[in-house]
């Protein structure tokens, strides 16, 4: 996702690029740990602009996440669409940035740094990625989970288990008060 200085000027511009997901480095990462998989490309329109000495980035991103449901263990997919706002700015020279107390610290002030002719868009674009994955995926909000007794699938139904065991988390509080089982 390199962009050339040359195409960035005061006047906004905007780039879309779709890309697979095998091309970020992280994204790629999760998806051989089984984490999560992206059955799609990572498509982003993105508006990029020069700021005195910062280059701007603003857009969204969108994508396909497959993910195991965190209850029921099912897959499912799970659109992403999010907002990106970044910064880049001009890396110091080497021998500009030790011990200088007046430098400025591009990672305190959240700006991601660029050398050379070119800006490359891919960490922070799949870091964005990755913030928008929810930290506990579940297929539905109100997914009912396998039984833990006989694994049964609680979203098609009740199983043949003791019923006290299948009237949620709250149920056994309740058995615990009166010993059973
Ligand atoms: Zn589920
Ligand atoms: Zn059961």
């Amino acid at each position: 996702m390199k962009v050339s200085l040359r195409e960035i000027g005061e006047v906004k511009t905007t780039i879309e690029f779709e890309i697979p997901a095998e091309r970020f480095p992280v994204l790629r990462e999760m998806a051989l740990r089984g984490e999560v998989a992206f059955p799609g490309t990572i498509a982003s329109r993105l508006t990029l602009q020069r700021v005195s000495d910062l280059i701007e980035v603003e857009g969204t991103i969108s994508c396909t996440a497959r993910l195991s449901c965190a209850r029921c263990l099912a897959e499912f997919d799970l659109p992403i669409a999010t907002a990106v706002r970044l910064a880049y700015t001009r890396a110091l020279p080497e021998a500009q940035a030790p011990g200088d107390a007046e430098a400025v610290d591009p990672e305190v002030l959240d700006l991601l740094p660029f050398s050379g002719e070119e800006i490359d868009l891919t960490e922070g674009v799949q870091e964005e990625i990755v913030l928008a994955l929810p930290l506990r995926a579940l297929c539905r909000e109100d997914c009912r989970g396998l039984c833990p007794r006989c694994g049964a699938d609680w979203n098609r139904g009740p199983c043949t288990c003791p019923q006290q065991e299948q009237a949620g988390p709250f149920a056994a509080l309740r058995n615990l008060k009166i010993g059973a089982p």
